[in-house]
């Protein structure tokens, strides 16, 4: 095998193949089929990356199409933030496209089918059905309902089509192989009956096809050629070539189902149905909520499209179940603003320092860059004065020689500006530091050129002037659930481990400058972390999401 080949994932392998056997590059299509009954998570953006990016490596197009066949779950409000979320990711669809588009099509495919013997209307309950289905072990048996007549059959599709039936009364199923090996070969339903309306068909339909019966034929009369989905549709495959079977005209591309395995990660779940659970019961607030793993929640906290991308492409698609480490995604994330976000000033837990040979009233502005490591981010003034906050973790009166931070006695450099020497501090009657007395080197001045200016001292902190700051509400994350694995205890409930403390808001000090950040603005909080402004913010509340602290545990991990 050459490099090139080694390179490719197994899917790009199978469309190398096919291509190699014949099949004309310009045939290639791909499609993301999410079903919008929800908003999507990092998982979806594994299967967007992938589709899209056989579309650009291929050429090919690549259609959205929402597999909209089940009305009493599905809303335009999810469609709506679906096209969002893929447009954020940065990738284009060549159509927009509705399963539900094809409702009157399949029908018409079920009329043929019911004529040629190969469907028929059951009336048994659902027990019955699911007794005479048999065990992966054991043969499943016919239903009594298997002979009815094509005409009997027609008269009763058309009830169930005109609503005469209640819901659960009638089903169509496909007339296959109740003896088959593959359970899902075994008579499968292909319609029932929902008296539901549909967020885009309204009430012209009260039979919609199941999954199945749908998504190949949907790619059939789309001509995907390659129908990628998750592991658990590995089982269907049989059923969904027969499906193809029954409708393929041979001038025209038969799609292929191939599969690989979902993404999933560590602390915090991945299915609508939970992600649903915890927006309706107010454990977060709303689908955007920056603790989600949707991709509303992680653009909320922070998260660049860019970020998403690596970290989709970082993972890799695999054929078996795997957990991705939370770690990386947050790696991903940490590597990219370190590159673009600018670097600003805030302090999250206050304390006040007085420099007491800095006069009275003065202020200065100090011009200070976004980023000294890297050109083209600019610089910005901020405002020096003789109160300034610092973190109350950056002082102690007394510490060992590797504190190099503040301590009694011992100068650093404030980040910017001057060096300053701490001479004393003041304690309330609980022993808690509310004020600390330094002096500085009115020489020392960043940047200035002087002697003073280039001399060495352990630490630099950051720091805000207590005069100019402005107060701001910081919220903190930590992870949404306190286990890795949440649903993976068949014993306990995944609420059960969610996190109490996952949200902490803090009354922080930031620079004036960040007066002006627009919603979504990112920055980096010097020696603290990324910070992003989140849509709460208002004229007189200005709020930051951390999107995730400095420390690196992932880069850690892989040395
Ligand atoms: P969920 O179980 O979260 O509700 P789903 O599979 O029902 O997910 P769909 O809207 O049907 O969600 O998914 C759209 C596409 O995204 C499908 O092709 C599906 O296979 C894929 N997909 C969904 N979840 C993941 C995941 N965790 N990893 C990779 N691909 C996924
Ligand atoms: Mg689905």
């Amino acid at each position: 095998m050459d490099e090139e080949k080694k390179s490719l994932n197994f899917l790009e392998q199978i469309i190398e193949e096919d291509l190699t056997n014949g099949l004309p590059q310009e045939k290639l299509r791909f499609r993301f089929p999410p079903e919008p009954n929800g908003y999507l998570h990092i998982g979806h953006a594994a299967s967007i990356c992938l589709n899209f990016g056989l579309g650009l490596r291929y050429n090919a197009p690549v259609n959205l199409r929402f597999d909209d066949t089940n009305p009493a779950k599905e809303e335009q409000e999810y469609v709506d933030a679906i096209k969002h979320d893929v447009e954020w990711l940065g990738f284009k669809w060549d159509k927009e496209l509705y399963s539900s588009n094809y409702f009157q099509q399949l029908y018409d495919w079920t009329l043929e089918l019911i004529k040629e013997g190969k469907a028929y209307v059951d009336n048994q309950s659902s027990e019955e059905m699911a007794k005479q289905k048999g065990t992966p072990t054991e043969v499943g048996t016919n239903s009594p309902n298997r002979d009815r007549s094509v005409e009997e059959n027609l008269e009763l599709f058309l009830k169930m089509k005109n609503g005469e039936f209640d819901e659960g009364s009638h089903v169509l199923r496909a007339k296959i192989d109740m003896k088959h090996v593959n359970m899902h070969m075994r008579d499968p339903i292909m319609y029932r009956i929902l008296k539901k309306t549909h967020h885009r068909t309204g009430n012209d339909w009260c039979i919609y096809p199941m999954y199945d019966w749908t998504h190949g034929e949907s790619d059939y009369l789309e001509q995907v050629s390659h129908s990628i989905c998750t592991l658990e549709f590995k089982s269907h495959r049989d059923l969904y070539d027969w499906y193809v079977e029954q409708v393929y005209d041979a001038s025209t591309l038969r799609p292929k189902q191939r599969e690989f395995a979902r993404r999933n990660l560590s602390y915090t779940v991945m299915s609508k149905r939970k992600l649903l659970q915890l927006v309706e019961e107010g454990v977060v607030n709303g689908w955007d909520d920056p603790r989600m793993p949707t991709i509303s929640g992680l653009r909320r906290r922070g998260y660049t499209a860019e970020s998403i991308k690596n970290f989709s492409n970082t993972a890799g698609i695999s054929k078996r179940d795997n957990v991705t480490d939370v770690a990386l995604l947050e790696h991903c994330i940490k590597d990219d603003l370190n590159k673009t976000a600018p670097r600003v000033l805030a302090v999250l837990d206050p304390v006040k320092v007085i420099i007491t040979n800095y006069p009275e009233g003065k202020e200065e502005l100090l011009d200070a860059n976004y980023n000294d490591y890297a050109e083209g981010f600019g610089s910005r003034p901020v405002p020096f004065s003789r109160e300034i906050y610092i973190e109350k973790e950056d002082f102690r009166e007394e510490a060992n020689k590797k504190f190099f931070r503040l301590k009694l006695g011992k100068e650093v450099r404030l980040k910017n500006a001057y060096i300053i020497k701490a001479e004393s501090c003041i304690k309330n009657e609980n022993g808690a530091i509310t004020e600390i007395h330094c002096t500085y080197d009115e020489d020392s001045l960043s940047g200035s050129g002087s002697e003073a200016s280039k001399r060495k001292v352990k630490g630099t902190l950051h720091w805000v002037s207590v005069k100019h700051a402005i107060q701001s509400e910081v919220r903190v994350y930590d992870r949404l659930f306190t286990d890795e694995a949440p649903d993976g205890h068949k014993e306990t409930d995944f609420k059960e481990f969610i996190n109490p403390d996952s949200l902490t808001i803090i009354n922080a000090f930031v620079e004036p400058s960040l007066k002006t950040a627009k919603v979504l603005d990112r920055f980096q909080f010097q020696r603290l972390g990324y910070f992003c402004v989140d849509k709460d913010t208002t004229e007189t509340n200005l709020v930051f999401n951390r999107t995730v602290p400095l420390r690196d545990s992932w880069a850690k991990m892989e040395k």
